[in-house]
């Protein structure tokens, strides 16, 4: 595959910003070689600096679940810019989305938005700090909640430490009221937990954890920490901004034992476009700036164009039977690759949360922890990457990201894939031998 004008693109681009990205998974470097440049997409391909066009599993991390540059999602975009990209005023198209959400969320929640993920959990936290006066927050090992300084954090060794930061420039006081628990694992988590007993804020998890892996949890687990953090008066807060409208619940965490108290969101309810959310119950959410005395704002929270994108896109999803699609996609894609993988005799799973799949390499078991996924089975990916690559087929450039369909792939876009992972998957093992 030509990548001589990606390539070009990328030396210039390091020239001007760090790394020559602007967030840094997108540099390639668990997977080798120079990012692609894309320059148009739709449906379910892109084509890239050098004129390739490629299928994509990416789709800008999971918002594009209609597919690339969707008539309607791209309408309504338009015709809102044309009145004006931004006011810093309340809006219509916030009230329009804030309606389409609350067909899916409990009754007599309340939604506010801002413009990123990361934004929407930093709120939570502050609002579940603020609302229940205590300073502690529990998170889970493998699970990543936006880069605000206090959720940059890791386990260290043993079951349950007050985490460490996992990036330079995060003061220790960020942290220090972190407590790092890890996945599939009540016992450790609720021992945890009842040692912090009344200084327990919140627990946060991913509604399923994606971004280290995809590490589908026990429904008794998650019962666990919701009926743990309620029998201490602290808060659960599911953080949807990957999952949330990507499988057949919308939002799984109202199905999956959480039940929580605070729903984050972000990607597919922007559609491509900056947004991030938190909901919560009426009484909860009074507690946010100006009704209440936790603060929260933004310039361009609930942006009309955003917005617009966003409930364009529930709207696409709707209309087109979205949700029934992306499963009968999902389920093609996971019972092609089970066939292939059991013709090849390797040992590799396909983990499948409706339209978000992960494929786990050098094991027999499908992992629900962060800790049991193998580090050497990072090298295979990076060989299966550069393969499908070739074949035209672009997945995240990292082993431990997901890949996301949309409703724009087609049956024989996911055939095609199907093939192409048999073929890439012996290269991987075979050059590892
Ligand atoms: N929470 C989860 C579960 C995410 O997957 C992400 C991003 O991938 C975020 C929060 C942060 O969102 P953003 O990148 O929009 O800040």
């Amino acid at each position: 595959m030509q990548r001589h004008n990606s390539s070009k693109l990328f030396e210039k681009a390091k020239e001007l910003m760090p790394g020559g990205v602007s967030s840094p998974v997108r540099a390639f470097r668990a997977v080798g070689g120079a990012p692609i440049y894309p320059v148009r997409g739709k449906g379910s391909h892109f084509t890239d600096a050098d004129g390739n066009r490629l299928l994509d599993y990416c789709m800008s991390w999971g918002p594009l679940v209609v597919g690339h540059a969707h008539p309607k999602v791209v309408e309504a975009v338009t015709e809102t810019a044309k009145r004006g990209l931004s006011f810093g005023m309340p809006h219509d198209s916030e009230i329009r989305l804030a309606a389409r959400l609350s067909q899916d969320l409990p009754e007599g929640w309340q939604v506010r938005f801002v413009s990123s993920g990361t934004e929407a959990v930093m709120t939570a936290l502050r609002l579940a700090r603020g609302k229940t006066g205590r300073d502690v927050i529990a998170k889970f090992t493998g699970c990543y909640h936006g880069h605000s300084d206090c959720l940059l954090v890791k386990a260290g060794s043993g079951l349950a430490t007050f985490g460490t930061a996992s990036s330079a420039g995060v003061p220790e006081g960020a942290t220090n009221d972190v407590l790092v628990l890890g996945l599939d694992d009540s016992t450790g988590a609720v021992d945890a937990l009842r040692k912090v007993g009344d200084r327990l804020a919140a627990v946060v998890i991913e509604g399923i954890p994606a971004n280290n892996g995809l590490l589908v949890q026990r429904a008794e687990f998650l019962e666990d920490l919701r009926q743990v953090s309620r029998e201490l008066g602290a808060m659960v807060i599911a953080d949807e901004v990957l999952v949330g409208y990507r499988t057949p619940s919308v939002l799984v965490s109202r199905e999956n034992g959480l039940d929580p108290d605070l729903i984050t969101l972000g990607k597919v309810i922007g559609g491509g476009m900056p947004v991030g959310a938190i909901a919560g119950p009426a009484e909860t959410m009074a507690s946010l700036a100006p009704d209440g005395p936790v603060y929260q704002a933004g310039t361009l929270s609930g942006n009309p164009v955003a917005m617009s994108a966003g409930l364009a896109t529930l709207e696409v999803l709707e209309a087109e039977g979205g949700q029934a699609r992306l499963e009968q996609l999902g389920a093609r894609l996971e019972s092609g690759f089970v066939s292939v993988a059991a013709g090849l005799s390797l040992p590799v799973r396909l983990q499948r949360a409706g339209s978000i799949f992960w494929l786990a390499l050098d094991t027999e078991t499908l992992p629900r922890s962060a800790e049991a996924i193998a580090s050497e089975s990072m090298d295979k990916y990076q060989t299966l990457h550069q393969g499908m690559l070739e074949r035209g087929i672009y997945l995240a450039p990292s082993g431990y990201e997901v890949g996301f369909l949309s409703t724009a792939h087609t049956e024989e876009d996911i055939d095609r894939t199907i093939e192409a992972f048999g073929e890439c998957l012996q290269e991987a093992y075979r050059s590892s031998d």
